[in-house]
């Protein structure tokens, strides 16, 4: 068998100041991973340009003049990581058979790259990378960024805890993945949709070699929120739960209402106006949740998913033409 090809995407946004430092040393990876004979001669370093402000395009261009090792694309705008990682993913899923994203600011062990692999080599088609500490991180960032993971899987999202998008996928693996249509992109939580067989290889996360980082809070908290939104309909679950209990309340609030209105306690009129007050106010939260049931329905057929993607066939059922997934 010939080793595979590996083509290592990297999305980069003003980066000018951190690639000279960094190319060298996914170049170097790349030389080490070939030498062991773990892939291919032909693999690439392949660099998306997310539509950047400063000299990060022409460093791209003239590494790649200097080395057939290094590839680019180019953006037409700024469109965000997420976006910047599946562009690369998707340009690079036919012209290799495996994929290694990574941000290319050196904060992501490359050595974890040699594991991964090997999981690959050993039949996984999805490698996650996963912090083991992170040491290097501010307090902040520590407790602001493990929250963000609990609240995720609390609100019904799946995702491998304290992994980000270092992460190893197969070219059959992203050919599945293509069948996702989806435009909000949330590729940690949508990965783990795609099944096949997957484990995770831990490393230490670093400090950014230079520039500064592009997640602020803020950024992160749009993340979160994108994440959620468009991989689960727990939120409007909870609304429904929510119409539910002021229901119920509202209910006894009603009887003792007209309790207290038999007993005599009370001015003309204000048990009428009570009741209406309580029974108004369960009900509309209650129907807002089931509409919203509805809606979220709607919302996750307007995606359209694949509804099955095919992992092994035995004889006599092999694939008719171009793997497809389900539609
Ligand atoms: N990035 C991108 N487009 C953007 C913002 C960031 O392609 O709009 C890239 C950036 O160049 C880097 C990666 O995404 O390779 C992660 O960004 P950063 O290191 O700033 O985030 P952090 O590691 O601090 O979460
Ligand atoms: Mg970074």
């Amino acid at each position: 068998m010939h080793p595979p090809i590996l083509y290592i995407v990297v999305p980069c946004y003003n980066e000018q100041e951190v690639l000279p430092l960094t190319s060298g040393l996914f170049l170097e990876k790349l030389r080490q991973l070939t030498a062991a004979g773990k892939i291919s001669e032909e693999s690439r370093v392949l660099f998306v340009n997310d539509g950047s402000r400063d000299g990060t395009w022409d460093i791209i261009r003239r590494l790649s003049e200097e080395d057939e090792h290094f590839v680019g694309i180019a953006q037409s705008r700024n469109r965000g990581h997420q976006n910047a990682v599946l562009c690369g993913l998707m340009e690079a899923k036919d012209r290799c058979d495996i994929t290694i994203s990574i941000d290319c600011d050196g904060q992501d062990d490359l050595n974890a790259m040699d594991a991964m692999v090997d999981a690959y080599l050993s039949g996984c088609d999805i490698v996650y990378g996963v912090r083991s500490k992170r040491d290097t991180d501010t307090a902040f960032k520590r407790v602001t960024a493990e929250g963000f993971y609990r609240f995720l899987k609390a609100m019904g999202v799946e995702v491998v805890f304290n992994h980000a998008d270092y992460r190893l996928m197969s070219a059959r693996a992203l050919q599945a993945f293509s069948g996702f249509r989806e435009v909000n992109l949330f590729l940690r939580g949508m990965v783990p949709l795609v099944g096949f067989k997957s484990t995770s290889v831990y490393y230490e996360r670093h400090e950014r070699l230079a520039g500064e980082s592009h997640y602020p809070l803020r950024k992160m908290l749009a993340l979160a929120f994108d994440g959620i939104t468009s991989l689960s309909v727990k939120p409007i679950r909870l609304i429904t739960g929510f119409g539910l209990v002021v229901s119920l309340l509202a209910f006894f609030g009603m009887v003792w209402a007209l309790i207290a209105h038999a007993a005599g306690h009370t001015v003309a009129g204000w048990a009428s106006t009570a009741c209406i007050v309580f029974f108004i106010g369960g009900v509309q939260c209650l129907f807002l949740g089931v509409i919203g049931e509805y809606i979220g329905k709607i919302y996750l057929e307007v995606k359209h998913r694949p509804r099955y993607i095919v992992a092994e066939r035995t004889r006599g059922m092999e694939e008719k033409e171009a793997p497809r997934s389900g539609e």
